[in-house]
């Protein structure tokens, strides 16, 4: 039975190419989905599944109903959208969208998802739940995964674990990773200003310098991690933007800084938070600055459920063996399929999709990205055995 099933899917493997392909040709941003969506649409009302599209804008939900069910709902998911990124290899699949990619391979998590819906929508007789393929808008920054779960792509058919998975160019093809506990991290991003008053570079005893302000504040954040944390706990504070003046000789009124801050368990974002502001006030009110500042919250924190972790490896082991199904550390990047694992039990694993030999290296969004594509029926595999198990 269990090879019937990777038979199944390896015979799978031309459509799974095609579908990730003519998704990769044409890449839309978050909730701007519409040929996407239609093209996610087709292929599952070509199953015969109750398609309802438009969900949180242009998200697609299909449910396949079991014969006779004897465990509760599942939830599928794959993202959608594309980045604000110009390819710059030339590929036959390249995309057709000046400054638009797929950099991040949410092609791939399409295709992936379409082809366990069709290997599923075939064995509905031994299918033990209900299963809902939930196609999600806007993963990359715009958390259409919090609007999904609002529009009640949960409760309506009453999901009690959700299972998503990433391909990962940095692991390699053929290896399924996934980790217990804090797997992705949470993230916040803040804007602040100081203001000071601005003069002549060669007078500034008559000014009030926010360069100089903004200078300190930054070298003083980075003791937020190295004084505020406890060392076993992974956190980041980057200041990765900084504005301010337009000439050698002019002190300006202000400058403004952009930053990230991310981190794993709930009680060490709140120390990064409190702290930010904390050494941007004291800045401040020493420099003689006034302070605007905004802090944006971001994705909570991935965090897999250990028993839904137990299940993957059991199912990924039949994929692609035991001995490739690796436990990584966790990632600071971060990802809106941390709401789904806030609301239920579920697991989110990495397929590895990079391959030194050929080539196949460059980084998620990054201009040159790409994925190895034997990596597809891995991942279309182990949705289905997830399905099933
Ligand atoms: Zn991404
Ligand atoms: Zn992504």
């Amino acid at each position: 039975m269990a090879d019937a099933l990777k038979e199944r899917v390896t015979r799978l493997t031309g459509s799974l190419v095609e579908w990730r392909r003519t998704l990769h040709r044409q890449p839309e941003l978050g909730f701007e989905e519409h040929e996407t969506a239609r093209f996610v649409a087709q292929r599952l009302q070509a199953l015969d599944l109750p398609v309802r599209t438009g969900v949180a804008k242009t998200g697609v939900v299909a449910v396949l109903k079991a014969k006779a069910a004897t465990a509760a709902p599942i939830l599928l998911r794959a993202d959608m959208d594309a980045l604000p990124i110009e390819e710059v290899e030339s590929r036959p699949y390249g995309s057709a969208v000046p400054g638009r990619m797929h950099a991040c391979g949410h092609d791939g998590h399409m295709a992936m998802l379409l082809g366990a819906a069709t290997v599923l929508a075939a064995e509905r007789e031994r299918l033990p739940r209900d299963v809902v393929f939930c196609f999600q808008p806007g993963e990359e920054g715009f958390g259409g995964a919090e609007a999904m779960i609002r529009e009640g792509v949960l409760d309506e058919h009453g999901v009690a674990e959700a299972y998503g998975l990433h391909l990962w160019s940095p692991f390699p093809v053929g290896t399924i990773q996934v980790r217990p506990g804090p797997t992705m991290a949470a993230q916040d991003e803040f804007e602040a200003t100081l203001r000071g008053h601005g003069g002549h570079g060669a007078l500034p005893h008559r000014a009030i310098d926010p360069i100089v302000a903004a200078a300190s504040a930054i070298l003083s954040l980075q003791t937020v991690v190295a004084r505020s944390v406890d060392p076993v706990q992974p956190a980041v504070v980057t200041v990765g933007a900084l504005h301010a003046g337009t000439a050698a000789n002019v002190i300006p009124d202000t400058a403004t800084m952009n930053g990230t801050l991310r981190s794993f368990e709930p009680g060490v974002r709140e120390t990064l938070r409190r702290r930010v502001k904390e050494i941007l006030d004291g800045v401040a009110q020493a420099s003689g600055c006034t302070l605007e500042y905004e802090l944006h919250e971001g994705y909570p924190a991935v965090v897999n459920d250990p028993s839904a972790v137990e299940r993957v490896r059991r199912h990924a082991a039949a994929v692609v063996g035991e001995g490739n199904v690796v436990e990584p550390d966790p990632t600071a990047a971060a990802e809106d399929f941390a709401y789904f694992l806030e609301r239920v039990p579920g697991a989110f694993a990495f397929i590895g999709a990079g391959n030194a030999a050929t080539g196949i290296t460059a980084a998620h969004h990054s201009p040159r990205f790409d994925i190895d594509e034997a990596a597809l029926p891995i991942g279309t595999e182990l949705l289905v055995r997830i399905a099933l198990g």
